[in-house]
């Protein structure tokens, strides 16, 4: 596509492009934002959470939505001329196509002659390749949102990658090369629902491209503006024709035209929050703040996001549960002692490995009946992540307790960081009948 401008927007689109893809690479690998479907966990800033967690998951996934109609609100549709993956590759295959036309030498439209064919079939060969290529990258690029990457990569280095998963990747990747090789633009119009939807986001002051209908005596009808467009519309008809991705080509192209014509302003066409916006503005103006109606949706959003983080911040990184053994409610031994037997399960939330030390206490934490934790190990290592289900015994002397069922608590404690604890109440089963010293005995449910 030939280009009439010196693309001021067009390069500083270029800017933005390569670091928005650059983040959209990375973000995946950095564990910012990813919910790992294997395992469940949704990895968010610097936290995880865990699917049960289902409350913050939601308010994180809300505070996400609220930013793209926010965003869609006040900047219209930069987010697809500027930073949309889809525009990324669509600009990418222009680019490849251009070269590859250029490197082989391929004849124009018309009849082709014999080398001319080799040239053409050369070309559609080379195109078809690297978009292929992309379009695994892409995919690939896609299901690391969804799957650990650096456990992907492993696998990949050792051929091992599950079939389902390399299914998934290949799937992706051939509906993208399809859609980059014959689709691209409209999908876009007739396709995305983030552009569907663009309408019901917007207001009077949401940013758009428009004409200067006001100056139209000063329009040379070059056309400039309509054949550097990429989606092949006339932005003079309406600056709210749905197929406008405020790319700001059509900008460049009235701008290189008018500045050499020495006209009063140099452009017909720029960038204007809504249709009244001027060109004297001040710095908060210039970056869409036009109004009470956007602070007072910035300091929300502010606010909702810093509550949002501190609670998530804020929660026990430690989570314990445990159920008794019912099918023997109590067992003693041969020297006076009663224990219950539990299945526990304890999960480290966080980001960092620990040592966690399990403890009983009486009901609502008052002071311990001389119980004693029995496991293969207390306190025992558990890992950042790691989810530790085994059997426990929990002993106490015979009359220490009433006989029957007694409610006490149990609490996991870290020991590098005292505070981080969880707590679960169970039930201890004493037995009925006065035992004591009477050798080992069970007491199963009748
Ligand atoms: S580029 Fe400017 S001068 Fe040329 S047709 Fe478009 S609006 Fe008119
Ligand atoms: S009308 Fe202008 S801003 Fe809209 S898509 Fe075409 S070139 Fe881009």
């Amino acid at each position: 596509m030939s280009r009439t401008s010196p693309a001021t927007y067009r390069a500083k689109r270029r800017v933005v492009q390569t670091l928005s893809t650059l983040l959209i690479v990375i973000l995946p690998f950095l564990n910012i934002l990813r919910l790992d479907i294997p395992t469940l966990r949704f990895y968010f800033l610097t936290s995880v959470l865990w699917v049960d967690e289902f409350y913050l998951l939601f308010l994180v996934i809300m505070l996400v939505l609220w930013i793209i109609v926010i965003f869609a609100m006040v900047y219209g549709r930069v987010w697809c001329g500027w930073m949309c993956p889809q525009t990324v590759l669509d600009e990418l295959y222009y680019w490849l196509e251009g070269k590859s036309r250029r490197w082989l030498r391929v004849p124009g439209a018309g009849r082709k002659t014999g080398q001319g064919i080799v040239r053409w079939l050369a070309h559609h060969v080379l195109l078809g390749t690297a978009m292929f290529a992309l379009s695994v990258f892409v995919g690939f690029n896609l299901v690391a949102y969804f799957v650990d990457p650096y456990r992907m990569l492993g696998e990949i280095a050792a051929l091992s990658l599950g079939s389902v998963t390399v299914g998934i990747i290949i799937g992706i990747a051939l509906l993208v090369w399809v859609d980059v090789m014959f689709w691209r633009e409209k999908f876009c119009t007739k396709t995305c629902p983030y552009g569907m939807l663009q309408a019901v986001f917007t207001d009077s002051k949401t940013q758009i491209v428009r004409y200067a209908t006001e100056r139209h005596g000063e329009c040379i009808e070059c056309k400039a503006c309509v054949r550097d467009c990429p989606m092949g519309i006339d932005i003079r008809q309406s600056p709210y024709q749905t197929e406008c991705t405020h790319c700001g080509d059509c900008v460049d192209s009235c701008t290189a035209i008018l500045s050499r014509l020495k006209t009063p302003l140099p452009t017909l066409i720029a960038f204007s929050w809504g249709e009244k916006g001027g060109p004297r503005m001040r710095w908060y103006e210039k970056l869409g703040f036009v109004d009470a109606k956007r602070w007072g949706v910035l300091a929300l959003t502010v606010v909702y996001a810093l509550v949002l983080v501190f609670v998530i911040q804020g929660r026990m990184p430690l989570s314990l549960t445990a159920s008794g053994d019912r099918s023997t409610l109590y067992h003693v031994t041969d020297d006076g002692r009663v224990y219950n037997e539990y299945a526990i399960k304890i999960s480290n939330r966080s980001l960092s490995d620990d040592v966690v030390l399990l403890t009983c206490s009486g009901a609502d934490a008052a002071p311990s009946h001389d119980c004693a934790v029995a496991l293969d190990r207390n306190p025992f290592p558990l890992s950042s992540r790691e989810v530790r289900a085994t059997t426990m015994r929990l002993y106490l002397p015979v009359h220490r307790l009433r006989p029957g069922p007694n409610r006490l608590q149990l609490t996991a404690t870290s020991t590098e960081h005292p505070e981080i604890h969880a707590t679960t109440d169970i039930v201890f089963f004493m037995p009925e009948s006065d035992i004591s010293g009477s050798g080992s005995s069970t007491k199963a449910l009748q």
